[in-house]
């Protein structure tokens, strides 16, 4: 059909592609399928029920409603729903931002396409000389933006060459992987496999694998981490920071999951914000999945960055996530939904998830979860399984359970490592009945592996 450098990229068959579609098609099919793969946030009634009060007070009001339809917001949101996000931050972690350091994409993997772009790919010579000429023009362009400073600026990383993002903590949220317009510019550490308890583990930031190279664009984690459900401790974010900042690049923080909203964190942990960090919000898991808004917070010449990016892209963000949750950040409801409504659930069915998992596992066949700290996901490691992930994966597929086989989420690696073969992501937003059910068919199916091979 086509071969540009764009269309290859973005045209083939990405492992998130395959990731949806299959699940798609499976969901569609004959079978009856117990859905433990995707990435949906549970329809919870009590947070339905908010929702449908502000659409019900939007209808009610005059105007809003035709407003909300028949305008076009800037290309970094509504304004004055950005002074709403920075007052709650304030109000919530003390820290001092204004409007100017929020901008509002549609959804957070769009934000996502924006910055590993503006941090990764070619720089230097003229990618530098146009990011200089954009800044001296005035336009809001990717100039005084560590990274994408032109040669010889002080902190400027590297003057030439394909800068890249550094994921310090592998396996890593698969919608990462593919967005770049560079090729090869995603690279990803192994994370340290610390063994908690029995049956149980947590992935740790390896230190001493973190080499920061002078092409290092940017560093980037998801905390909670999509799809481990592991939560990076504080003094490893201090770590970070503190290394993004020893060499003047920024520190994406993917926040989808965490406080203040939809606060599905199970650990008490610092939020944390600096002119460094890039801090990533989504309205999704909160159970706007289909009203696509992500927020970002950042320095004032990134917000332009991705403001612009907007521009050039959507033009302006979709009004309708903005305008439903204006009035809760205000009121600070949006704390009281996230921490008395959307965290108990989740860690309900976490807690479920587990049980049902170790219930079912017993001592059957050698396996670990991982320590369950926030997001909507179980980890399972399987260290002896006979067969990768792939084959369980099609194989609990047959069986009318459907869960993710965790290899999608070790991109970026320099060396094969044989744990990215071993570990299936399982959803609990489903309904615990159907989860207990899909845990005794995973139970047998791998049972029947391990005899098959025996
Ligand atoms: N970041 C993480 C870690 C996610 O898990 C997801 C979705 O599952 C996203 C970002 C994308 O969210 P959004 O719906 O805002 O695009």
């Amino acid at each position: 059909m086509t071969d540009t450098q764009f269309a290859r990229r973005f045209s083939r068959k990405t492992g998130i592609l395959e990731l949806m579609d299959d699940l798609g098609r499976a969901m569609s099919g004959d079978t009856a399928m117990r859905m433990l793969g995707g990435g949906n946030p549970a329809s919870i009634p009590e947070v339905n029920k908010v929702w449908r009060e502000q659409i019900n007070r939007i209808l009610a009001d005059g105007q809003e409603f035709e407003a909300l339809l028949a305008n076009y917001s800037t290309s970094r949101g509504r304004l004055d729903f950005l002074d709403s996000v920075a007052g709650l931050l304030n109000r919530e972690f003390g820290w001092n931002l204004s409007g100017k350091n929020i901008a509002v994409t549609n959804s957070s993997q769009t934000a996502f396409f924006f910055l590993l772009n503006l941090f990764s790919g070619k720089a230097g010579g003229e990618a530098a000389r146009l990011a200089g000429a954009a800044g001296a023009a005035g336009a809001a362009g990717t100039a005084g933006i560590p990274g994408a400073a032109a040669p010889g600026t002080a902190g400027a990383p590297a003057s030439s060459g394909t800068r890249k993002i550094l994921f310090p903590v592998c396996p890593e949220y698969i919608g990462y992987a593919n967005q770049t317009i560079e090729e090869n510019a995603l690279v990803s550490r192994p994370a340290g496999i610390e063994l908690t308890r029995e049956n149980f583990f947590k992935y740790r930031v390896d230190f001493s694998t973190l080499d920061i190279a002078p092409d290092t664009g940017a560093l980037c984690v998801s905390r909670p981490t999509n799809p481990t459900g592991n939560v990076i401790t504080d003094d490893e974010m201090k770590e970070l920071a503190r290394l993004a900042e020893a060499h003047d690049i920024p520190f994406l923080v993917d926040n989808a999951y965490g406080a203040p909203f939809p606060n599905i964190i199970f650990r008490k942990v610092q939020p944390l914000w600096n002119r460094n960090i890039v801090l990533s919000m989504s309205l999704s898991k909160l159970g706007l999945p289909g009203v696509r808004t992500g927020i970002v917070v950042a320095r004032e010449d990134i917000i332009e960055a991705l403001a612009a990016c907007s521009a050039v892209v959507s033009l302006a963000t979709g009004n309708l996530g903005q305008v439903l949750v204006k009035p809760l950040m205000d009121s600070g409801e949006i704390l009281a939904l996230s921490r008395n409504i959307v965290l108990p659930f989740y860690q309900q069915r976490a807690r479920l998830a587990v049980e049902a998992v170790r219930e079912a596992f017993g001592s059957r066949f050698p396996y670990r979860i991982h320590e369950s700290e926030g997001s909507l996901f179980l980890w399972l490691w399987f260290p002896e399984l006979p067969v990768s992930s792939r084959v369980l994966y099609e194989r609990l597929k047959k069986r009318g359970v459907l869960v993710v086989s965790g290899h999608y989420f070790f991109f970026g690696l320099e060396k094969d490592w044989e744990h990215s073969r071993q570990c299936l992501r399982l959803s609990y937003a489903l309904d615990p009945a159907a989860f207990r059910e899909a845990a005794e068919i995973m139970a047998d199916e791998v049972c029947r592996i391990m005899d098959e091979q025996a």
